[in-house]
């Protein structure tokens, strides 16, 4: 049993944009916790000297860009889902001292999809774009579903076969944008295009027309490609209800009961 956390932090860089504090920040009041939850830019050669001073204070938290990889060397004991998607996203101090981590990201994306189709689609019928660390966590999701293998674009051909060799019997790499989209009922946007501007990660007129996207950029008033995919009668949804679910469940992990995700929701409508 490892006692409440001390502290609780977001790690990144940036962070400045990140929206956690908010509804993290929401759900601590819900919960009676009197723990201010709070966002560190931590530039990559400050991480270790952060974890050891966060250690010392019982620290728990979240990682973001781009500190997840190191937050998962630096652990002593990760769980499984962590250790499989190669990131830590979710982490606590054992009443040991040592850290501990988890990638809530995981079982949020998954939250996602259902969320949007109402199931877990066929593998075979969906197109990822990107093969950075949120295309891992959807390749250990689909690792759950029945059917085929994910096609994986990337902008670089060899990402996309280093992602594919690591998830052999869920991902196929395409080295053509088209070819991926084409017939796919998913595709999901899993690059960083949109979180600032208009950009469209691939052109609508690929898009069959029954897919559905799901984009995990989200910025307030939705990314471009959601709205103009559904302004194309696709049905749409940001990375907000991805976003929320990894952190509901973070607040599981360092507390052991359930955050009202409901007042989550309403702090960053
Ligand atoms: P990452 O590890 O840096 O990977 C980004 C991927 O996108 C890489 O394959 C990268 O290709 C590609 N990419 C970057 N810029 C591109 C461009 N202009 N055109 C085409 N491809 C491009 O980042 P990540 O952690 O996977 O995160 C990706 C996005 O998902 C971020 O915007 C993040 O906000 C979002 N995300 C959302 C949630 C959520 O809870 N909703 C959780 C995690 C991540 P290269 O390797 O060639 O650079």
């Amino acid at each position: 049993m490892t006692r409440p956390p001390g502290r609780l932090v977001l790690l990144g860089h940036p962070v400045g944009h990140s929206l956690s504090p908010a509804f993290q920040n929401a759900a601590l009041r819900c919960a009676g916790v009197p723990l201010e939850y709070v966002a560190l830019d931590v530039a990559p050669a400050d991480l270790a000297g952060t974890l050891l001073a966060l250690r010392g204070a019982r620290a728990a938290g979240n990682v973001t860009i781009p500190h997840k990889v190191a937050v998962l060397r630096a652990c002593t004991e990760v769980t499984p889902v962590a250790a499989r998607a190669g990131a830590v996203n979710t982490f606590w101090t054992r009443d040991d001292g040592a850290l501990a981590g988890d990638n809530t990201d995981v079982a949020g994306f998954a939250a996602a999809v259902r969320d949007l189709l109402g199931r877990a689609p066929d593998r075979g019928q969906v197109a990822v774009l990107g093969c950075g660390g949120a295309a891992a966590a959807v390749l250990v999701a689909a690792e759950s579903w029945q059917g085929g293998a994910l096609r994986l674009w990337s902008r670089r051909a060899e990402a996309a076969h280093e992602l594919a060799a690591r998830f052999r019997v869920v991902a196929h790499p395409h080295e053509s944008m088209a070819a991926a989209i084409t017939g796919a009922a998913l595709v999901i946007n899993a690059t960083p295009i949109g979180m600032s501007g208009d950009a469209l990660p691939c052109p609508l007129e690929w898009l069959d027309p029954g897919a559905a996207v799901l984009d995990l950029v989200y910025r307030r008033g939705e990314t471009a490609f959601v709205r103009a995919a559904r302004a194309r009668g696709h049905i749409a949804a940001d990375g907000l209800t991805m976003l929320l679910e990894q952190g509901a469940l973070a607040f599981e992990r360092w507390f052991g009961v359930a955050p009202d995700r409901a007042a989550m929701r309403a702090s960053v409508a």
